[in-house]
């Protein structure tokens, strides 16, 4: 069954994005095949990975309907302005809308070179694509707004990079790819009528009720900002570091995009970086509230022709709705964290609690998911205390907090705290294994468990109890990298 593709963005005008067919690939192997989201996107499975399906997944033909684009955008990259980014290793092939109406994008990442590219070889390595594969579905199952992995093939031919690696192409499905760098990208060329033309399309597209308000791009930007806070306040609650938060890796959406060397937490402590190449710690944890407002500002400053024709008038604008981005983070934060431990959350008490809580895991470097996930069993009357007791070194001070937190979390009911506290997420350890056996031997079955057990995070399974645990010493994963 061909897709029926049905592409808006290709029909804004071309200095929007270079027209460019995928590079086809010596061998493809179509490795994984997401059924479940084929089935959400109305495309049919079977015809996916069947010859035709793989060719397309593998940039190997152009499907019908399929006008393959790679989009421009610029970029703040730790902080540096880069006038030209765009699509170097990824080629929108369209725009399907799904089951529930919704526009998705189908794009290949590693289809070769495009106009973008500059040094790059428009290639993904096998690792990379798996860690993506993993992690954005693992953050669907979470319920967090993210891209999501509809395939990945192997290329059958190497790319270089620090080593010989693997090729592969990931299928990444997406609200869109718009980011906040896409509106920079028109704004640093004093383009106007672009501005204009993209804030109309993503009006249309993602927010359709800012159309009639009395400023459309001031309602824009508002609805932008509401959607990053509430996203930070998901990834914070998760433990979830980004990793490479540029504004090129920012959403207008509101989805997390551009998975990198993005990684989880193990033991709390806000300063976490894990990327290595985030030498200053600027994506650090605890710093991706004021890093997505910094982004944000740079949204704002890009629309500001197009909120009012007085540039003093458009600045006033834009700094009121930027003030409604800490509010609204702290809100959905504190919120959060009572629900992830079982407390009403309507009093200054649950967030003291809380507060505290998180002192007690930071004090002892305990594991961030495991500790909360502790407390979910002892609440929902599935275990006791000793295992908190043991995370937290038999620290006295859990006692009186335990005492207090009972108090309070009396007024909830008991099951809920189960579906807001994971007992799995994609370990650091567990990627980097899954990757190493597929890289080296070509097995799979590590990546496939994994996928099975992230598929259903909030459930306990004894038979992937293993999961659940930190990594010991030896396995502790110290670096993650982009691997471009
Ligand atoms: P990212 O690290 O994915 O945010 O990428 C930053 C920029 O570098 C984007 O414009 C990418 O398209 C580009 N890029 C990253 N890797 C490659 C590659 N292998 N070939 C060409 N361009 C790349
Ligand atoms: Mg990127």
């Amino acid at each position: 069954m061909p897709i029926a593709f049905d592409n808006s963005y290709a029909e804004l005008p071309e200095r929007f994005f270079a027209l460019t067919p995928p590079t086809p690939v010596p061998a493809p192997r179509l490795v994984q095949l997401n059924t479940a989201l084929a089935d959400e996107l109305g495309l049919d499975a079977a015809w996916l990975a069947g010859a035709e399906g793989v060719a397309m997944l593998a940039g190997n033909a152009v499907a019908p309907g399929s006008t393959p684009i790679a989009t421009a955008y610029s970029g703040h990259q730790f902080g540096q302005f880069s006038p030209q980014l765009g699509d170097g290793r990824a080629i929108l092939l369209g725009e399907v809308v799904d089951r529930l109406g919704r526009r998705r994008d189908i794009q290949l990442k590693g289809a070769g070179r495009t106009r973008f590219s500059r040094s790059g070889d428009g290639r993904a390595a096998l690792g990379p694509v798996m860690r993506e594969y993993i992690v954005s579905e693992a953050m669907a199952a979470l319920g967090i707004p993210t891209t999501r992995a509809l395939a990945f093939v192997l290329t059958g031919a190497p790319v270089m990079r620090e080593a010989v690696l693997p090729g592969a192409i990931l299928t990444r499905v997406a609200a869109s790819h718009i980011r906040v760098g896409t509106f920079q990208f028109f704004a640093a060329r004093k383009d106007i009528e672009a501005l204009r033309l993209l804030a109309e399309h993503v009006i249309a597209r993602h927010y359709p009720q800012a159309a009639a308000a009395d400023n459309p791009a001031l309602a824009l930007l508002d609805a932008v900002i509401a959607a990053q806070a509430d996203l930070i306040a998901r990834w914070l609650l998760v433990g979830f570091i980004h990793g490479v938060m540029n504004t090129d890796n920012c959403s207008i959406a509101g989805e997390t995009i551009d998975y990198g060397p993005c990684a989880f937490l193990d033991s709390y402590d806000p300063e976490t970086v894990l990327s290595a190449i985030d030498t200053g710690g600027r994506y650090a944890y605890g710093n991706q509230p004021s890093i997505a407002l910094w982004n944000l500002t740079r949204l704002a400053e890009a629309l500001l022709p197009l909120l009012a024709d007085d540039t003093d008038a458009a600045v006033a604008l834009a700094q009121t709705a930027l003030e409604a981005f800490a509010p609204r983070f702290q809100a959905a934060y504190d919120s959060g964290i009572a629900r992830k431990l079982g407390l009403p959350g309507d009093s200054e008490a649950d967030t003291v609690l809380g507060a505290e809580f998180l002192g007690l895991l930071g004090a002892h470097g305990a594991d961030f998911t495991l500790s909360f996930r502790h407390l979910s069993r002892l609440k929902a009357g599935v275990a006791g205390e000793e295992p908190l007791r043991a995370v937290l070194a038999n620290d006295p001070a859990l006692e009186g907090w335990l005492e207090r937190w009972r108090q309070r979390s009396k007024a909830t009911a008991s099951g809920a705290i189960l579906s807001v506290n994971p007992a799995y997420i994609p370990r650091n350890h567990r990627i980097a294994a899954a990757i190493e056996a597929a890289q080296e031997r070509d097995d799979f079955a590590p990546f496939e468990t994994l996928m099975t057990v992230l598929a259903r995070p909030f459930e306990d399974r004894e038979a992937f109890a293993a999961y659940e645990n930190p990594p010991q010493q030896h396995e502790r994963v110290r670096r993650t990298f982009c691997g471009t």
